[in-house]
């Protein structure tokens, strides 16, 4: 039995926390924070997960402790500004679903319960590690306790503490532009449908959350968001504007913007006794809703791998830059204004509608 340290409980690492525990090893799961609040409305951080990682979120144990904020999808629909539009069906993909849309501090919250609950886990938050001495695998916490590990796991998010110390460099760059989160109360029915539109400016998309509620989501340059965001009566005849016309009239119930990165981590390991997961190893544009299932997918490989680094770096890394590169081309194809772009986009779309490739397509959205 290894004894694993991992800086970080976000949803990637306390998910791992619990597959490893429930693989026979014995975790330390450490987080700055302190145990996620969760309240009756909706937060405006949701993540869509796909079918494949919510089952096995789900055989992990955390059905009992999840609360009513997620639900399942069966359609999502992409138009561009072109009019062309593109739909997904669970039918398609010979699925019941094709994923679920959850707030982030409840499936964390689960998470956490079950980790609190698991003998081979012990849970330290909040507590930071105030000095890593990576040589002899062993850290310092904020209280003084030394902690001796066999494997040290960095799920510390963006800004990844693990990462600094083992001097672990990044690529990538900021794409200059924000992502707006509005959840708001609408005032008549409305298709409880996802859809995204994409627009020269940025695509603008709607969540549906409950009959009235729904999450309106607007990516733009940073400059135009901090400048529609800057109050609230502002940002109502803006979202008007981009949504009106769908919804019809809403109240604002709250907002949050923010900035969007690429990341990409040149290493995923250093020697045999450190690794990087999730955002730590990777952020990626997020209007296809991907971060948080690659981070899945990465605690699933190292498992699969037979905890080996080089192999595990070497599947992870390829298919995680396959994916942001996808995004960008997304990001900056869809949004173009330019005439052949548009045009091509459309014969795309309309091949993708008629031919096998939609299910193609489908199927590698909802693998691991
Ligand atoms: C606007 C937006 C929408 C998104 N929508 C989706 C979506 O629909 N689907 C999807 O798959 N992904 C989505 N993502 C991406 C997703 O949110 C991230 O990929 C995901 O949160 C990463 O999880 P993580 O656990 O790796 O990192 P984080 O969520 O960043 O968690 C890191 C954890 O580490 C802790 N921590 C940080 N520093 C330290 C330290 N020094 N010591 C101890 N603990 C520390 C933090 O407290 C936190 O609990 C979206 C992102 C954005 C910005």
């Amino acid at each position: 039995m290894k004894h694993y340290v991992i800086n970080g409980g976000g949803m990637v690492g306390a998910s791992a926390a619990l597959a490893l525990a429930t693989h026979g090893e014995r975790v330390t799961l450490i987080d700055a924070q302190p145990e996620a609040q969760t309240s009756d409305e909706w937060d405006l951080r949701i993540s869509s997960v796909n079918d494949n990682h919510w089952q096995w979120l789900l055989s992990l144990g955390i059905g009992d402790d999840l609360n009513h904020k997620q639900l399942p999808y069966q359609r999502l629909s992409v138009t561009t500004i072109a009019g062309t539009q593109l739909s997904f069906t669970a039918a398609d993909a010979g699925a019941e679903q094709l994923g679920v849309m959850v707030e982030n501090n409840n499936l964390q919250a689960a998470l956490w319960k079950c980790c609190q609950r698991h003998a081979a886990i012990e849970f330290k938050a909040p507590a930071q590690v105030t000095d890593f001495d990576l040589p002899n695998q062993r850290l310092t916490l904020d209280d003084g306790e030394q902690l001796n590990y066999d494997v040290l796991i960095g799920a510390d998010g963006a800004n990844s503490a693990v990462a600094r110390a083992a001097a672990i460099g990044y690529r990538g760059w900021d794409y200059g532009q924000r992502c707006l989160l509005a959840n708001v109360t609408l005032e008549q029915p409305f298709e409880a449908e996802t859809w995204e539109v994409f627009r020269p400016k940025g695509p603008y998309a709607l969540l549906p959350l409950t009959s009235n509620t729904a999450c309106l989501i607007d990516y733009r340059s940073a400059a135009e968001i901090n400048s529609i965001s800057s109050d609230a009566d502002t940002l109502i005849s803006e979202l008007t504007k981009t949504f009106g016309d769908t919804i019809g009239d809403f109240q604002l119930q709250r907002y949050a913007s923010f900035p969007l990165q690429r990341k990409h981590a040149l290493e995923y390991h250093k020697g045999h006794s450190l690794i990087l997961m999730g955002d730590a190893a990777h952020t990626i544009h997020p209007l296809a809703g991907q971060g948080v299932n690659l981070g899945f997918a990465d605690v699933r490989s190292w498992l699969d791998c037979g905890q080996d680094v080089k192999r595990y770096q070497q599947q992870r890394q390829q298919q995680n830059a396959r994916m942001m590169r996808a995004m960008d081309l997304v990001n900056v194809s869809f949004r173009s204004s330019s005439k052949p772009i548009n045009w091509l986009l459309r014969g795309g779309f309309s091949i993708i509608e008629r031919t096998a490739l939609k299910s193609l397509l489908l199927g590698s959205a909802m693998q691991r």
